[in-house]
C-alpha cells in the first residue's frame, strides 16, 4: 500500500512525520512479516500476542509461517472467560512476559491487543509490529492508546507500529459487526472534518489542507462502496482497512486527532464511559461513531438554518463558507444502512436519556471546539436537542 508523504515544512505551519515504514495489505502477508523480521533484524525471538479469539483467526497461522520461514517466535495468548479488556491487568500479564527479552512485539489482533502492546511497547522500548485481525477502527497507526486505568478509560500517549501486515481472508472472516465498526469510524471523518474546518473559521485553529485531503480521498473511496460492507468479500475488507489505516497515519502525521475525531467521537466515548460506570457491555467503538455521525450531521443542518436566519454576519458567512463539507444526516443514515451497519441509538441498545445527555455533556470529555461548542455558545443547544430528541 502507497503512504501518504511525510512533509517536514508544509503550508499549515506544521511539519507532519511518518514513523510507519510499511503496511502490507495482500494474500501472503504473514510470509511479508517474516521477511521485515529478517530485513530489519528482529527475527531472533519475536513475540506473537494474541487473545484465544485472535488466535484461531491468525496467530497459530503467524506462528507456523514464522516457524516455516525458519523464525522460532514466543507465543503470548490472552484468555479471558468474557471480553479481554486493555486494562492492569492485562498490561501486567504481559509485562510479565517480558523477562524472556522478545527482539520484538508483534500485536495479532485488532484494537484492544493491538493497544495492549503498543503501550507496552511504548513503556519498553521495544520495536512494535502489528498484524491486523479486523477492519474495525482507525487505531492500527495510531500513537496512541486508549485503556481503562481503574475502571475509567484513559488514552495515553504511546507508540505506532513500525509496519503493519493484513491478510485479506483474515479480514474477511472477521464478524460483520467488525466491519460496521470500521465502517462507522471512517463515516466519523465526515464530521470531525466539518469539526475542525468550524474550529479554524470560528476560533483560529490551525488546519491543514495536506492532511484533509488524504483523509478525505481515504473516506470517500470506501463509503461510496457500502454495499460491499458484508463478511466474506476480502477485497473490499482489505480496502477498508487501508482506509482505516491512511485515516490513522492522519492522526499520527498531526499528532493529534483533529483530522479524524470531533463530535461524533466525544458522543462515542461518553456511552463508553456511561457503560463502563454502570457495568453493561457495550458495542464497538465505530458502530457507536456510525450513529452519533447521524445525530452530529442532524445538529449540522439545524445550526445552518439558524446561522442563515440569525442577524449575525459572521456566523453566516462561516457556515456558508463550510458549505458541502456539512454532510446531509439522511445520507449519513443511508450509508450505514447501506453497510448492514446500526444507524440509531436504539439498534445500538442505547438508553435515550444517554443521547439526550451526550448532547449536553460529551463536549466536556476534552478541550476540541466542535459545533457542540457553538451551538451552546450560541444558546441554540437545548432547542436543537430537543427537535433532535422529537425525530428520533
Ligand atoms: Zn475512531
Ligand atoms: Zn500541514
Amino acid at each position: 500500500m502507497r503512504l501518504p508523504e511525510e512533509r517536514l515544512t508544509c503550508s499549515c505551519g506544521g511539519s507532519h512525520r511518518l514513523e510507519l515504514d510499511a503496511v502490507v495489505i495482500e494474500n501472503g502477508a504473514l510470509k511479508a512479516l517474516a521477511s521485515y523480521l529478517r530485513q530489519h533484524s528482529l527475527d531472533k525471538n519475536p513475540l506473537l500476542i494474541s487473545d484465544d479469539n485472535t488466535y484461531e483467526a491468525s496467530a497459530r497461522q503467524a506462528a507456523e509461517t514464522l516457524r516455516a520461514e525458519g523464525i522460532t517466535p514466543q507465543e503470548h495468548v490472552f484468555v479471558r472467560a468474557g471480553e479481554l479488556v486493555p486494562d492492569e491487568r492485562a498490561l501486567g500479564e504481559l509485562m510479565l512476559t517480558l523477562r524472556n527479552r522478545p527482539s520484538v512485539l508483534v500485536s495479532v489482533g485488532a484494537g484492544t491487543i493491538t493497544d495492549i502492546t503498543r503501550y507496552t511497547a511504548s513503556i519498553s522500548g521495544l520495536p512494535f509490529v502489528a498484524v491486523a485481525c479486523a477492519s474495525s477502527m482507525d487505531g492500527y497507526a495510531s500513537s496512541v492508546a486508549p485503556l481503562i486505568c481503574a475502571g475509567m478509560k484513559e488514552t495515553l500517549p504511546s507508540v505506532s507500529p513500525q509496519a503493519i501486515f493484513g491478510d485479506p481472508d483474515v479480514l474477511a472472516a472477521a464478524p460483520a459487526r467488525m466491519l460496521q465498526a470500521g465502517f462507522g469510524d471512517l463515516l466519523g471523518k465526515l464530521t470531525a472534518k466539518a469539526d475542525w474546518l468550524l474550529g479554524h473559521a470560528w476560533i483560529g485553529e490551525s488546519h491543514c489542507p495536506y492532511e484533509q485531503d488524504f483523509v478525505d480521498a481515504a473516506v470517500m473511496t470506501y463509503l461510496t462502496r457500502a454495499e460491499e460492507c458484508r463478511p466474506g468479500n476480502p477485497a473490499y475488507a482489505a480496502s477498508l482497512l487501508e482506509g482505516l489505516i491512511i485515516s490513522g497515519i492522519g492522526i499520527a502525521m498531526a499528532g493529534d486527532s483533529r483530522p479524524a475525531s470531533g463530535s461524533e467521537h466525544h458522543f462515542a466515548h461518553y456511552w463508553e464511559i456511561r457503560a463502563l460506570k454502570d457495568g453493561r457491555s457495550i458495542p464497538l467503538h465505530g458502530q457507536k461513531v456510525g450513529v452519533a455521525t447521524v445525530l452530529i450531521a442532524r445538529l449540522y443542518e439545524l445550526m445552518q438554518q439558524r446561522a442563515a436566519e440569525s442577524g449575525d454576519a459572521r456566523l453566516r458567512d462561516v457556515f456558508q463558507k463550510l458549505g458541502a463539507a456539512i454532510p446531509r444526516s439522511d445520507y449519513c443514515r443511508s450509508l450505514l444502512g447501506k453497510a448492514g451497519a446500526p444507524a440509531t441509538y436504539s439498534d445500538l441498545g442505547i438508553p435515550k436519556d444517554w443521547v439526550i445527555d451526550a448532547f449536553r455533556e460529551a463536549m466536556h470529555i476534552r478541550e476540541r471546539f466542535t459545533i457542540l461548542r457553538l451551538a451552546e455558545q450560541q444558546g441554540w443547544l437545548a432547542d436543537a436537542t430537543d427537535r433532535i430528541i422529537s425525530e428520533l
